[in-house]
């Protein structure tokens, strides 16, 4: 029995996740559960699943939560990035699930490593932001990081049982989205509503309008060489708009292995959870003669120039690649509550990223430090564009 602390229990990858607990219930206990707003959502979390401590954002949800919950119920409530760090710190966990959406997964996942949880890790923007960090107190505390994010799952797949064999490069592939084959001419008039239909994958409202920006693929780049040690001349992105093969590693004599599957984030969440075993599924394979076709393409970076500046910040190194992340959150929110154009979201990363000095990045306080400024001078450039 493996007990699960989820960070953003109600969201895409925390639903999913608590759906294999339900599936698994001899193998999976719930520990913690937390929430940003969503007390109602939580609620119901709670009084399914059990766990010793929620936490939801501020001191007024957790009120709330109280409220909806039977008084007799042996839970803690507790709020704030303190609440999130109990929850990520829990006694009774075995294995953290970082589900939060952005930067706010840092310093509970920091936690976590610290009290010796494994962590399954889907929240991306943790790497992005301060890989260093994370994978030195990784190796110091000797805990598992498992990757849940699809492609890296499939990295991690593909190289299981190689050894020392040596790595040519890891192919990340991408769908490319829902604005592959629109015209650049038409990108200003795209809406958040356009940007939110995602061809192949469901998922939370800030990653599938990185997925149209094709910034996901660029934060993925940057995870990838932080989980696989592997330097970004050696990353390279494929479009593969099927969305079959999950990810690929070439070797060094030329062969190429991949991981597939349907799009569906049940299965790299169940084999973070559960690795080294494959839980059985209630998956279906891909149904190859009726799929018939699986096409790739080179990027295109001139109409997806966030892919370009990932690439950049993340060779920069430093501080750049958390200017880059929190920049990216600050003009997503701001795209998607109507105050920016979708070809404003790297315009203003690009522009915040060249104001940016440099630090090296090695101490936690430096990367909030970019963290704030990042999201500050992000902040001033869309307010001035909205003059
Ligand atoms: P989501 O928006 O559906 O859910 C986010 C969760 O985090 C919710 O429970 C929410 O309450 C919580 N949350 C949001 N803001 C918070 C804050 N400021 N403080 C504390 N909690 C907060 O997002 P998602 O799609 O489930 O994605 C979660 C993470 O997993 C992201 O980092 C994303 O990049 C990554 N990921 C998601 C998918 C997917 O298929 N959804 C795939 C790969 C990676
Ligand atoms: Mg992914």
């Amino acid at each position: 029995m493996k007990s699960i602390s989820i960070l953003g229990a109600t969201g895409s990858i925390g639903t999913n996740a608590l759906e294999i607990v339900r599936q698994f219930p001899d193998r999976f206990a719930v520990a913690a559960l937390t929430a940003n707003t969503r007390a109602a959502a939580l609620a119901e979390l709670i009084v399914e699943f059990r766990p010793r401590i929620a936490a939801v954002a501020d001191a007024d949800y957790a009120d709330q939560l109280r409220t909806l919950l039977p008084a007799d119920l042996d839970v803690a409530i507790v709020h704030g990035e303190d609440g999130y760090v109990q929850a990520a710190t829990c006694e009774a966990a075995d294995i953290v699930l970082g589900a939060m959406v952005g930067a706010a997964g840092l310093v509970p996942t920091l936690a976590a490593i610290d009290a010796g949880k494994d962590i399954a890790l889907a929240n991306k923007e943790t790497l992005v932001m301060a890989g260093a960090i994370v994978m030195q107190r990784v190796r110091e505390r000797g805990v598992k990081l498992m990757p849940v994010d699809s492609e890296h799952s499939a990295i991690f797949q593909s190289m299981a049982g190689q050894g020392p064999n040596r790595i040519r490069e890891i192919l990340l592939t991408a769908s490319g989205g829902p604005f592959r084959e629109r015209k650049i001419c038409d990108f200003d008039a795209i809406t958040p509503a356009q940007a939110l239909d995602h061809p192949n994958w469901s998922m939370g409202n800030k990653i599938t309008i990185d997925s149209a920006t094709l910034m996901n693929k660029g934060l993925e780049v940057i995870e990838a060489h932080w989980l696989f040690d592997t330097d970004f001349d050696d990353i390279k992105v494929v479009i593969h708009p099927q969305s079959i093969i999950h990810s690929m590693v070439t070797y060094a004599d030329g062969a190429v292995l991949a991981q597939m599957g349907v799009p569906d984030m049940k299965g790299a969440i169940a084999y973070g959870l559960s690795h080294p075993h494959r839980l059985p599924l209630n998956l279906p394979a891909p149904d190859f003669p009726r799929i018939g076709t699986l096409t790739f393409e080179e990027p295109d970076l001139e109409r997806f120039p966030c892919l370009g500046l990932a690439f950049s910040a993340g060779k920069a190194g430093g501080t750049m690649p958390t200017v880059l992340n929190a920049a990216n959150e600050e003009v997503v929110a701001a795209f998607l509550d109507g105050r920016l154009p979708f070809t404003g979201i790297h315009a203003i990363v690009d522009q915040t990223l060249n104001q940016h000095c440099r630090a090296s990045g090695t101490d936690l306080d430096q990367i909030i430090a970019a963290d704030h400024w990042a999201r500050e001078t992000a902040r001033s450039l869309i307010r001035r564009q909205e003059c």
